[in-house]
């Protein structure tokens, strides 16, 4: 991909205007406690949708909406060009706060509103798009319809998701009028831009403006059990022991052990165990407990892996048996080198700071990366708190990065086949 400077170098998003818009409509859905709760496809969810649709559609964008739920508003170019696709999504954690994902759309919004106003009619279509269940908190998996929209996972897999009361999603989409005719693969845009909140202490501390995101962590997740024997607390010898929790808790050791040896990029957490019987005069007989492992480098993540595993294989000759189940594995994501050299440059053109980082979090943007050159932008968060509702931002970090965003769009979508 060539691309050759932006005409419009002084245009700049209304910042005013943008945050006004983050807290409208942060109120629907509203918490006492100043989050979020605008989990996908409830009634909160589709007045979300409505206020976003009215919104583009006077920026003059057209809506449409794919088999579900996912909005996309759509800006003609002057060519009809694959276009520029900027997105995020507007559900939220149960207490959830008014930024994560929110912030990506309505800045993409924001570079409707702003390209309209001014006249400016680019090359490249641009599209602004709002993911359907991207949290996982009602409908798992997470970032459910943008692996969909790439092919990862099949529309009717999608569709058959139930939640915790055995709605299916697809019911879920009809009940709130979400579902749409246009067809949920693909095409593949031009690129794809999606701004977002760090959900980490990095930039924040740092005093960086705008964190470059080359690419995400990949993951292994496993649930592990590891099997001893009940005995009495009083009356079994140590030595004659064979205690699940203690075998437990040098698995939590060895999982931050292992993760330090690949340090900094290196993450590993037990975050679940469940203790059988759990009771205070008997020794534990049964444990089981996730494993949660990462890091961004793919050799790395699974040397990892290997690291734990031969660890357990020891660990299970002492007595106390370990039967090990991978639930998840995802390898790391890359994104596209030039256009993390048009954030920077864009960056660097406002007078804004930048770092290089990966995110620890998933986002739509992993998937967008398999079918088409992606990027993400992130901005600082607050003490580095997300999917919580004390999550806040400062209004010049969201119009910073929205800058930012409106930069590389303009650049992208005058950009020749
Ligand atoms: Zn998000």
């Amino acid at each position: 991909m060539t691309t050759r400077p932006a005409p419009r170098a002084n245009l700049a998003i209304d910042g005013t205007r943008l945050w006004d818009s983050l807290m409208q409509m942060g109120q629907i859905g509203g918490t006492p406690r100043g989050g979020c709760n605008r989990q996908a496809l409830t009634a909160e969810d589709a007045a979300g949708r409505a206020l976003f649709r009215r919104w583009c559609e006077a920026a003059g964008a057209h809506v449409t909406v794919d088999g579900l739920g996912t909005m996309v508003a759509r800006r003609e170019g002057r060519a009809d060009l694959p276009p520029v696709m900027i997105g995020s999504h507007l559900d939220t954690q149960p207490t959830g706060g008014k930024f994560d994902g929110v912030l990506g759309v309505l800045a993409g919004l924001e570079v409707l509103r702003r390209l309209d106003e001014a006249g400016i009619r680019t090359l490249r279509p641009i599209e602004v798009v709002n993911w359907t269940n991207e949290e996982g908190c009602r409908f798992a998996p997470a970032m459910l319809a943008s692996a969909a929209y790439a092919g990862v996972l099949p529309v009717d897999t999608a569709l058959a998701a139930r939640d915790r009361d055995g709605v299916s999603l697809g019911d879920a989409l009809d009940s709130i009028g979400a579902r749409g005719d246009r067809p949920v693969n693909g095409p593949a845009p031009f690129a794809y831009l999606e701004l977002h909140i760090e959900q980490g202490p990095i930039l924040e501390a740092e005093g960086i403006d705008i964190g470059v995101v080359t690419g995400g962590q990949g993951l292994r997740w496993h649930d592990l059990t590891l099997t001893g024997f009940e005995s009495h607390a009083g009356s079994t010898p140590m030595r004659l022991r064979r205690d699940a929790l203690r075998a437990a808790a040098q698995v939590i050791e060895e999982i931050a052990r292992i993760a330090e040896r690949h340090a900094p990029a290196g993450v590993g957490t037990v975050g679940q165990l469940a203790v059988a019987p759990n009771s205070r005069n008997v020794i534990p007989g049964e444990v089981r407990l996730s494993v949660d492992l990462r890091h961004p480098d793919a050799t790395s993540l699974a040397a990892m892996d290997a690291e734990f595993r031969a660890w357990l294989a020891a660990l299970a000759t002492t007595g106390v048996g370990a039967a090990l189940t991978e639930v998840a594995a995802t390898e790391p994501v890359h994104f596209d080198t030039h256009l993390a050299d048009l954030v920077r440059a864009r960056a660097l053109g406002l007078g804004l700071t930048t770092r290089d980082i990966i995110s620890g979090a998933g986002h739509d943007a992993f998937h967008m990366a398999s079918i088409a050159p992606s990027v993400m932008i992130f901005t600082p968060c607050r003490d580095g708190v997300s999917h919580n509702e004390a999550e806040d931002i400062l209004p010049v970090w969201a119009e910073n990065g929205a800058n930012v965003l409106l930069g590389v769009a303009l650049d992208l979508a005058d950009t020749p086949a």
